[in-house]
C-alpha cells in the first residue's frame, strides 16, 4: 500500500509515474490537475476515454484529506474501488448496496484518515448523517462525475444532483471539479449554473476519438456482414452490438453463439438478475460480445471494448456518438461499424409519425433523425461531420473513416429521382394507389411479377424505364430520397408518398446528388489514421504468442481475485510487455501502466510467464 506521508510530499507528475505507472499526462490532464491541486474549481469536458478519472484521482493523492467523488453509477463503484486498490490507492464507497457493518467500516476508515478517495451516490448527500460524517473529516476536494446528470433536459437527469450546489455553501474552501463527456454548450452552461460553478475554470477538450474508425456500410444481410466483421477484424475481441428491438437482440446473440462467437444478450425484457449477471461477465471476462438495446452502456468503463456495431440506425447523432464512444477507451485502434439501409429510414420515419407527443416533439425527433441520416449519406469525412455537429469546426479529413479510406463517388441522380418520383406520382394520382419501395422498383425494372399483372401496372408509362440501375441501386435511390425528405413513407405498410419538395425535382427545379457505394468497403486493415500516436503496429507472431500467454495469466489472476481483467493490467500494457520482453523488474517498471504496487504484486509472475514462453519457443 502507498504510505500517505510519501504521497503528500510528491508532486502530481511523480504520483502519475509511481502510482499509476504512466509516463506523461494526456491532453489537458496536467492543467486540470495543477488547477485543482492549487485549490481551484474546474469544469472538465472530455470525451469518453479522455482520461477524466486521473483529473481528480491525482489531486486526491496530492492534496491533504479525502477526495469525495459523487457518482450516479452505484453498480460500478466496486469496480472503481478495486481498480484503485490494485494500484495501491486507498478507496472506499458508501451506497445503498452495503450492509451496516460494511458501512461502519468505511466510515471508520474515513474518520481515521485511512482513505484517499470516498465514492458516494448523490442521494447519499441528502442524508443528514452522511453530511455530518463528512463534516468530521478533512475533505481534499469534491469530484462530481457524470455532471450532465444535473441537466433537466438531458436523458440522464438525477434530481439529487440539484442538491449538489450546497457543497459550495457548506465547504466554501474545498475545490470542486465537475466532469462530463456530454458535449453541447447549452448543457455546459446549465451544469455551471446549477452546480454554482460559475467561477470555475472550464477545460474543454476536443471530442475527437482518433483511435476509433467510423464506418457506415450499406445493409444487405446484416448478421452475415456482422459475422464477417468479427471474424476478419475482431476475432477474440470484446465488443458491443446495438439492436433496436429485444427480439433482434435475442436472435443476433443466438446467431453469434451458433457461429462460435461468445455473445450475451442484454435488454429491458430480461429480469434484473440476468441483466446484472451478463453485465458482470462482460466486464470481467475477456473477449465477450454483448448484444444489447440502448439500455446497456451508461458508465461502462471497460477500456478494451474493441468494436461497437449498430445493426439498426440510431435515432440521433448524440446517441450514436455516445454509444460508439464506448469503444477504445484505452486508446488502441477500435471500430465503430453501422449497417444502414432503406428499411431503417422507412421504420424510423414511421415511428416518428406514429409517436405520441405534440407536433413540436415530432419535429424535434425528425430533426435528430435528419442529422443522423445526413451522416450516413455524406460523401465527406465522417469524423469531420461528427465533430462539426458538436460544434468543432476546421478539422482536416481524418484518414481513418470509411469515406476517407475508400471515397464514395457522388453522381447526378436527378434523372433517377425523377423516374422514381413519377412512378409514385402515377400510382397515386392516376390510380389512387400507394405501394412500398419494392413494388415501385419492380415497375421501374419492368419485372413481370404477379402483383404487377394483378394491378395492370405493366401498362404504366414508367414500366421498365429504369434498367440503367440494378435493384440494389434503386433501393439506394429510394433511401437517399427519403433521407433528404424528397419522398415520404406513410402508414403501416410503409407506402411511398410525394412531399412538397418532390415537386421541385419533378419540375426540374432541383437537382439531386447521390452517393455511390464503393465496390469494396473499407476495412481497418487498410487504415492509416492521422494521429500517429494511435497507430499500433500489429504484433509479430512471437509477441502475439507472449501476449496470449499474458492474457491467459491475467484472466486466471482476475478470476481468482474476483475483479475485471483490466484491473490487473490493460491490453495496452500487456502488448508493450509482449513487444519489449523486459528481462528484469527494473525494465518491467518502465512499461506504461506498471506502477509501484503492481510491480511489487505481479512483477515476478510476469517475468515467469515471459520465461516460460521463451522456453516453450526455444
Ligand atoms: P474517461 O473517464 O474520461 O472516460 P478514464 O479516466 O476511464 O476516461 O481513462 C481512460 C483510460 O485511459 C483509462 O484506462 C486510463 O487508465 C487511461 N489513461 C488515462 N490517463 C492516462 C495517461 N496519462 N497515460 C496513460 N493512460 C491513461
Ligand atoms: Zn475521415
Amino acid at each position: 500500500m502507498v504510505s500517505p506521508t510519501d504521497v503528500r510530499t510528491e508532486d502530481a507528475g511523480q504520483v502519475l509515474r509511481r502510482v499509476f505507472g504512466y509516463d506523461a499526462f494526456r491532453g489537458s490532464q496536467q492543467q486540470v490537475v495543477d488547477h485543482v491541486v492549487a485549490g481551484g474549481d474546474a469544469l472538465v469536458l472530455m470525451p469518453t476515454g479522455g482520461g477524466k478519472s486521473l483529473c481528480y484521482q491525482i489531486p486526491a493523492l496530492v492534496r491533504d484529506g479525502v477526495a469525495v467523488v459523487i457518482s450516479p453509477l452505484i453498480a460500478l463503484m466496486q469496480d472503481q474501488v478495486d481498480a484503485l486498490t490494485a494500484v495501491g490507492v486507498r478507496a472506499g464507497f458508501l451506497n445503498s448496496t452495503q450492509d451496516l457493518a460494511e458501512r461502519r467500516r468505511v466510515e471508520g476508515a474515513f474518520l481515521a484518515g485511512e482513505l484517499d478517495l470516498l465514492y458516494l451516490a448523490p442521494e447519499g448527500l441528502a442524508v443528514r448523517s452522511t453530511l455530518q460524517l463528512l463534516e468530521r473529516g478533512t475533505i481534499a476536494l469534491f469530484a462530481i462525475d457524470e455532471a450532465h446528470c444535473v441537466s433537466q433536459w438531458g436523458h440522464d437527469f438525477r434530481p439529487d444532483y440539484l442538491n449538489l450546489s450546497m457543497l459550495h455553501e457548506r465547504w466554501p474552501g474545498v475545490p470542486r471539479i465537475a466532469l462530463t463527456a456530454t458535449a453541447t454548450s447549452a448543457t455546459r452552461t446549465e451544469i455551471a449554473t446549477r452546480l454554482q460553478l460559475t467561477d470555475a475554470r472550464h477545460f474543454v477538450a476536443s471530442f475527437d476519438r482518433p483511435n476509433i474508425q467510423y464506418r457506415i456500410v450499406p445493409k444487405r444481410e446484416p448478421r452475415k456482414q456482422l459475422l464477417a466483421l468479427l471474424r476478419d477484424e475482431h476475432p477474440g475481441d470484446a465488443g458491443i452490438i446495438y439492436c433496436l428491438s429485444r427480439a433482434s437482440v435475442e436472435k443476433t446473440a443466438e446467431f453469434l453463439v451458433q457461429n462460435g462467437v461468445p455473445a450475451l444478450p442484454y435488454h429491458a425484457g430480461l429480469d434484473a438478475a440476468t441483466r446484472a449477471a451478463n453485465q458482470q461477465r462482460f466486464l470481467r471476462e475477456d473477449g465477450l460480445v454483448m448484444v444489447a438495446t440502448i439500455a446497456f452502456g451508461m458508465g461502462i468503463d471497460k477500456p478494451d471494448v474493441r468494436f461497437v456495431a449498430h445493426l439498426d440506425l440510431p435515432k440521433s447523432v448524440e446517441g450514436y456518438y455516445q454509444e460508439t464512444g464506448r469503444a477504445g477507451r484505452d486508446g488502441l485502434p477500435s471500430t465503430a461499424w453501422l449497417a444502414y439501409g432503406l428499411q431503417d429510414v422507412v421504420q424510423q420515419r414511421k415511428m416518428i409519425e406514429t409517436s405520441e407527443g405534440d407536433l413540436a416533439h415530432r419535429r424535434n425527433l425528425a430533426a435528430h433523425l435528419d442529422a443522423m441520416l445526413a451522416l450516413c449519406e455524406t460523401v465527406r469525412c465522417r469524423r469531420v461531420q461528427l465533430l462539426e455537429y458538436f460544434g468543432e469546426t476546421g478539422s482536416a479529413a481524418c484518414g481513418n473513416c470509411d469515406t476517407c479510406l475508400s471515397p464514395p463517388e457522388s453522381w447526378d441522380g436527378t434523372v433517377a429521382a425523377q423516374k422514381l418520383l413519377s412512378t409514385v406520382f402515377r400510382l397515386d394520382r392516376e390510380r389512387n394507389q400507394r405501394f412500398g419501395a419494392g413494388h415501385c422498383i419492380d415497375i421501374l425494372l419492368g419485372k413481370q411479377t404477379d402483383k404487377i399483372s394483378q394491378y395492370g401496372h405493366d401498362s404504366l408509362t414508367v414500366f421498365g424505364i429504369g434498367n440503367e440501375l440494378r435493384e440494389a441501386e434503386w433501393r439506394g435511390v429510394v433511401r437517399q430520397l427519403l433521407a433528404e425528405g424528397l419522398l415520404a413513407v406513410e402508414g403501416d405498410y410503409g407506402t411511398l408518398a410525394l412531399t412538397e419538395a418532390s415537386a421541385e425535382v419533378l419540375g426540374r427545379r432541383r437537382t439531386v446528388t447521390m452517393r455511390r457505394e464503393p465496390e469494396r468497403p473499407a476495412s481497418s486493415r487498410s487504415a492509416k489514421p492521422r494521429g500517429a500516436a494511435t497507430v499500433v503496429a500489429a504484433l509479430d507472431p512471437a509477441a502475439t504468442s507472449v501476449f496470449e500467454r499474458l492474457r491467459a495469466w491475467r484472466a486466471a489472476t482476475a478470476k481468482e481475485q474476483g475483479v475485471p481483467a483490466y484491473v490487473i493490467f490493460h491490453d495496452a500494457t500487456l502488448r508493450q510487455i509482449a513487444t519489449d520482453a523486459p528481462a528484469t523488474l527494473a525494465e518491467l517498471s518502465r512499461i506504461n501502466g506498471v506502477g509501484e504496487n503492481k510491480l511489487a504484486k505481479y512483477g515476478e509472475q510476469i517475468l515467469t510467464v515471459l520465461a516460460e514462453d521463451a522456453a516453450a519457443s526455444a
